[in-house]
C-alpha cells in the first residue's frame, strides 16, 4: 500500500467520512519536511512527510498545535492524524489557504500577547520536541535560569563540541553558563506558552486576513524568547511590536536578555548549518560576557 493510500484511509477513519485523493500538489517553503496539499472533491488537507523515525517529531508538532489552539488566542492549523506507512511518517492537518501577503500585523501582536497569557506551573512542557531538526529537551524546571542553562544553552553547546566547534565555543560557552545567574538575576518570568520558533516563515494570514502561526516548537517559558526571535531574522513590522507592547509591555532588561535567548537559535543554526553561525554565536557570547561583567 502506498503512503498516500494509508493517509487517505487514516483521514477517512479520523473524520468518519470516506476520503479518496483526487489531487496532490507539492508545497515549497518548509525546511525540514516535504509538504503536500491533497484533496478530493470536497476537502483539502496539508500533509507533511519525513522518514519513519520522524513520527515522534510529528506527534510533538501535533500536540504543540493543539496546545496553541486550546488557548483560543490565535489561529494555527488543526492537526488531524499522524502515523507511519512503510518507511515514511506523516502528519495530516487542516489546510489553511493563504490570504493577503501583508495582513494585520497589529492583530498578530495582540493575539501573540494573548497566547502568552496562557501559563503553566513550571517552565518546560509535557513532552520533548524539536527545534528545526535538533531535539529540544522540555524537562520541567521551576527556576527559569536553570531551565535556560540546562535545557536550552548547555545541550546546544554540547552538540557544538561534538560537531567540532569546541575550540571556538567550548570555553566561551562554559563561562557564559557560569555567568547566567548574573544575567538573569531577579528574572522569574511568567511561564508563558511559547511558539518557540517564531521567525517570519512561520506566520501568515488566512483568506479572511486573520493571523495564522505554523510549525511551532512549543514549551512554557519567558515570552521574551518569542519576541527576541521575531527580531532575529526580521519580517515583523513596527505595528506588530507596538500592538504587543500595548497589550502587555515587556519588562526592563529585555534589550540584553534577547541576545541570550537568540543565542539558542544561533547555536542551533551553527549545529545544523555550520558556516558563519559558529562565529556569530561566539560574538554573541562575548557581548553577553561583557554585559555580565
Ligand atoms: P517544515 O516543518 O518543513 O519547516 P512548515 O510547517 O514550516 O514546514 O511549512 C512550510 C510552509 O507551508 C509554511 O511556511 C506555511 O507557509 C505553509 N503551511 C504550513 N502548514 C500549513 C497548513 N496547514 N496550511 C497551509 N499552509 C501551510
Amino acid at each position: 500500500m502506498s503512503v498516500w493510500t494509508a493517509i487517505a484511509e487514516h483521514i477517512s477513519t479520523a473524520t468518519g467520512q470516506p476520503f479518496r485523493i483526487s489531487g496532490r500538489r507539492a508545497v515549497g517553503g518548509g525546511c525540514i519536511n516535504s509538504a503536500t496539499v491533497i484533496q478530493d472533491d470536497e476537502r483539502c488537507f496539508f500533509v507533511k512527510l519525513n522518514d519513519a523515525e520522524s513520527l515522534s517529531m510529528f506527534a510533538a508538532e501535533s500536540a504543540g498545535l493543539e496546545e496553541i489552539i486550546a488557548t483560543g488566542a490565535i489561529r494555527a492549523p488543526r492537526p488531524l492524524c499522524h502515523g507511519v506507512s512503510g518507511t515514511q511518517a506523516y502528519l495530516v492537518m487542516e489546510y489553511i489557504p493563504g490570504g493577503p501577503a501583508r495582513g494585520d500585523m497589529a492583530l498578530l501582536g495582540e493575539q501573540l500577547a494573548a497566547m502568552h497569557q496562557a501559563r503553566a506551573a513550571d517552565y518546560g512542557w509535557k513532552i520533548d520536541n524539536t527545534i528545526g531538526a535538533t531535539p529540544q529537551d522540555n524537562t520541567r524546571e521551576d527556576d527559569w535560569c536553570r531551565f535556560w542553562g540546562e535545557r536550552r544553552l548547555a545541550p546546544q553547546l554540547e552538540l557544538a563540541a561534538r560537531n567540532g566547534y569546541a575550540a571556538t565555543l567550548g570555553r566561551r560557552g562554559s563561562r557564559l553558563l557560569e555567568k547566567l545567574p548574573r544575567l538573569l538575576e531577579g528574572h522569574q518570568p511568567h511561564p508563558s506558552l511559547l511558539h518557540g520558533d517564531l521567525w517570519s516563515g512561520n506566520y501568515a494570514f488566512d483568506s479572511q486576513g486573520r493571523p495564522v502561526i505554523f510549525d511551532p516548537a512549543v514549551y512554557y517559558g519567558d515570552r521574551e524568547a518569542d519576541l527576541a526571535m521575531t527580531e532575529l531574522f526580521g519580517g515583523f513590522s513596527p505595528d506588530f511590536y507596538r500592538a504587543y507592547e500595548s497589550a502587555w509591555p515587556l519588562p526592563e532588561g529585555y534589550a540584553v536578555r534577547k541576545h541570550l535567548y537568540n543565542l539558542y537559535h544561533i547555536l542551533n543554526h551553527a549545529n545544523l548549518f555550520g558556516g558563519g553561525y559558529v562565529n556569530q554565536a561566539a560574538g554573541m557570547i562575548d557581548r553577553l560576557l561583557s554585559e555580565a561583567g
